[in-house]
């Protein structure tokens, strides 16, 4: 078994793994200076907002379950003025369990606004706050992530290339997998084997059904996004014998390493967010993100300024080829039509993590569907074009993201809202992906360290 290397091809790309991590050694410097940056770690979430799933009682009480806030008298204003808020009262999906929306028609994730007071939302460190093991697993944790694959059931039925003689035909094992598609195994492991085999199972057997890269698209990220929280648990690992923290290598075997399409998820996500900021770079340039040097910020390591080390960072991802082709995606008859219904599934998972029971995995659950809806939005939302998300007029504010563009570009970008938080989550989001490919490449030397004692 190939333990800790990733193989196949990155869905949608047109890199390597070698090239991902070669790229991410360019990259990473640069990121996590940034991620210290005061406007980059701070955030402000709906952390403690009810779960309408289930009753949720199973709740972590450890230290390392909990989450720093940061009292709002420490945030600038400008972050929590009124007039920043860019959408309202617009609610154009039917979600069975999301109540309240005042969502742009462009997100992919539910996103807070950062501006309205409410008990359920606080301003937290993220570097304060970082994603580890904490201890927060069983029934619990496992349910979260089971209900999260569930919403991967897409409608298939107009994927049927041979209707008249059918899946009603079949009496074998296509029928038994196509009922599991539409009411999928409730055991999780189950459910991951039946998720990963579907294609080659049911296609390879009937030859009626082609799964679309849409679909595979929404498992690798949502897989990815598993992969690599339990690639941050294993790395920053507590021993509870010893007392001591650090990297667990059968923790990552049996979780991620040996499983090469999670590790393959892992890099899938890098592309399509390193892919999305090469598309947002132009916004990213202008963005006013009020940090003159005299703004305090205290835990940054850097003597730069945040938009040097934005710029920094574009230019770097400017200089890499196209990692990801969003062209390939929601183009044909048949698929350029799901966008909503990406959309309204990608809302339900901010939902279901309202339902984790620990308040820092929550925290990073959120921030991460933010992170990944945002490059989805990014890249979907605006057209599908090689063309940058640029045209921002003079004078927009750090607190009024909402772009007018000029008319010759209305027409293929709309007008840009995406909002202070969001920016945030998806360089955050950015970064853990990076620090997964890092976590990776250690693990793969002291596995390598182990086989040469032996
Ligand atoms: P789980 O990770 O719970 O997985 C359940 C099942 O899903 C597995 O048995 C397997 O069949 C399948 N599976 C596993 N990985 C993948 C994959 N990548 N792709 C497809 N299928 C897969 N714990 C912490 O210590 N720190 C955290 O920061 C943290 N954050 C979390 C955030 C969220 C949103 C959730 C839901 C949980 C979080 N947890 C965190 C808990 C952690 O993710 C695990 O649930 C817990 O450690 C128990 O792990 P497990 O081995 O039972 O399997």
């Amino acid at each position: 078994k190939n333990i800790c290397l990733p193989n196949g091809n990155i869905l949608g790309t047109s890199v390597d793994f070698e090239d991902v991590e070669a790229i991410n050694k360019k990259i990473s410097p640069v990121l996590s200076k940034l991620t210290k940056t005061k406007f980059f770690r701070t955030v402000k979430l709906d952390l403690y907002k009810k779960c309408d799933l289930w009753e949720n009682d199973d709740v972590c009480l450890q230290e390392e379950c909990k989450v720093e806030q940061i009292q709002p008298s420490h945030i600038p204003n400008k972050w929590k003025s009124k007039n920043s808020s860019s959408f309202g009262g617009f609610s154009p999906f039917k979600l069975d369990k999301v109540k309240k929306q005042n969502q742009s028609p462009k997100n992919f994730a539910l996103v807070y606004d950062e501006t309205e007071d409410s008990e359920e939302a606080v301003w937290v460190d993220l570097v304060n706050n970082p994603e580890k093991f904490t201890g927060y697993a069983g029934s619990s944790a496992n349910q979260i992530w089971l209900t999260i694959y569930q919403h991967n059931c897409f409608d298939v039925a107009p994927f049927m290339t041979d209707t008249a003689s059918g899946w009603g035909d079949q009496k074998t094992g296509t029928n038994n997998i196509i009922s599991q598609f539409v009411n999928p195994p409730s055991n999780s492991n189950m459910l991951t084997q039946f998720l990963i085999n579907l294609g080659q199972e049911i296609f390879g057997f009937t030859q009626k059904v082609e799964i679309p890269l849409e679909f595979q698209m929404f498992y690798n990220s949502v897989s990815g996004l598993h992969a690599s929280t339990s690639t941050h648990i294993c790395y920053d690992h507590y021993n509870k014998e010893t007392g001591t923290w650090s990297p667990n290598l059968g923790c990552f075997i049996a979780r991620i390493g040996s499983f090469p399409e999670r590790l393959r998820n892992i890099y899938f996500n890098y592309a399509l967010l390193l892919r999305s900021i090469q598309r947002l770079s132009p916004f990213l340039k202008q963005y006013n993100y009020n940090d003159e040097k005299n703004v305090s910020d205290n835990a940054s390591s850097s003597e730069m300024s945040t938009k040097e080390l934005v710029n920094q960072l574009t230019n770097i991802a400017a200089s890499i080829d196209k990692p990801f082709n969003e062209n390939l995606l929601f183009k044909n008859e048949k698929t350029k039509d799901l966008i909503p219904e990406f959309k309204a599934t990608f809302m339900n998972i901010s939902r279901i993590m309202d339902c984790t029971g620990c308040e820092k995995c929550r925290l990073w659950g959120k921030t991460q569907i933010l992170g990944i809806g945002t490059a989805l939005k990014t890249l979907f939302s605006y057209g599908n074009s090689d063309e940058t998300i640029s045209n921002i007029p003079s004078g927009s504010s750090a607190n009024s993201p909402k772009i007018e563009t000029s008319d010759a570009l209305a027409s293929n970008f709309g007008n840009i809202d995406i909002k202070r938080n969001e920016i945030v989550a998806l360089i955050a989001t950015f970064n853990q992906f990076s620090q997964s490919l890092h976590n990776i490449e250690h693990f793969r030397s002291m596995y390598h360290d182990l086989l040469t004692k032996y």
